[in-house]
């Protein structure tokens, strides 16, 4: 996965030392997609926009806590996340989780960056944690960038169903109209890559995986989904939108977002197919920037 490019490594530098402009900047990239899945999230339940200005205000405030070999995108949407969780926990109301694909879990990838202090004993829990999902991810990008060198994405596809969906061999096959013998196969194969992976990794490593709940299906799917290992760059969607993408990218972007309903890559979907039809929302941004920009300065 891509760390946080230079655009954002800039921004967020100029950020840091307490720049508005750069602030604004911020604000205006990246509200469009997060609006989007806010509401795709909050559909009649809550205040999209009040959660759009809770994420920033979480951002701008534990600025110094943010990790840049992270690329921002994830982060936003992982403190974004946290938000929603908790506009829906508070009004005991959920929402009907079969339009799109997103997480119900307390994933410790998505724990909200925080400035207020958390007792050590918690701390160093979550840091482990923190540490196992980072080798989860390791070897499970591993195999996602090996299936894509070898332009094997049909079989990722059937592995993003497994593990991502958590879908079971009979219900993937019929999904992709394959056999279930050859999704089985699939599997077989992609679990012994991870073996493979597992025993290259150093000892240290190696020991944080030892733990039964590490390598259970529900860890697996909830690094995928909270560290987005296969999610669709930008631009690829914006190929997608313009009808310039090409096969086997064509069929693999579309199955990302028809077949596993990735809500993060959707929202960028409708952010970009926005973008072309009208002008953004300029009020939103100035909302959005006026309510956080006190933080800012006093922080700067
Ligand atoms: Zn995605």
């Amino acid at each position: 996965m891509a760390q946080t490019n230079d655009a954002d490594r800039f921004l967020i530098e100029a950020i840091r030392g307490g720049d508005q402009r750069a602030w604004h900047q911020l604000i205006e990239r990246y509200q469009g997609r997060l609006l989007a899945f806010a509401r795709s999230r909050l559909r009649g339940v809550g205040d999209a926009e009040d959660a759009l200005q809770e994420t920033l205000m979480g951002f701008v405030t534990s600025l110094k806590h943010f990790d840049e070999n992270r690329p921002l995108e994830t982060y936003l949407f992982a403190i974004l996340r946290y938000k929603i969780g908790e506009v829906l926990t508070k009004r005991q109301r959920h929402p009907e989780y079969t339009e799109g694909f997103d997480i119900d879990d307390d994933s410790p990838g998505l724990v909200e960056p925080s400035v207020s202090e958390t007792p050590s004993r918690l701390a160093a829990e979550h840091e482990r944690t923190e540490r196992q999902a980072d080798v989860v991810a390791t070897i499970l990008r591993r195999l996602i960038e090996e299936l894509r060198d070898r332009g094997k994405l049909e079989d990722l596809q059937v592995i993003e169903l497994l593990f991502y969906v958590g879908l079971r061999n009979k219900d993937a096959a019929e999904r992709l109209g394959r056999d279930e013998k050859a999704v089985a196969g699939v599997k077989f194969r992609a679990l012994g890559r991870l073996r493979e992976f597992v025993d290259e990794l150093q000892a240290d490593d190696r020991g944080l995986l030892d733990d039964q709940q590490v390598s259970s299906e529900a860890t697996i799917a909830r690094v995928w989904r909270g560290r987005r290992l296969s999610c669709l760059k930008r631009s690829t969607i914006g190929s997608y939108l313009l009808g310039v993408l090409e096969e086997p990218w064509l069929s693999y972007t579309a199955f990302h977002l028809d077949a596993v309903k990735c809500l993060m890559c959707r929202a960028n979907l409708e952010d970009l197919s926005a973008e072309t039809e009208q002008a953004p929302e300029v009020d939103v941004t100035e909302r959005m920037f006026q309510s956080s920009v006190g933080f800012l300065s006093y922080r700067g």
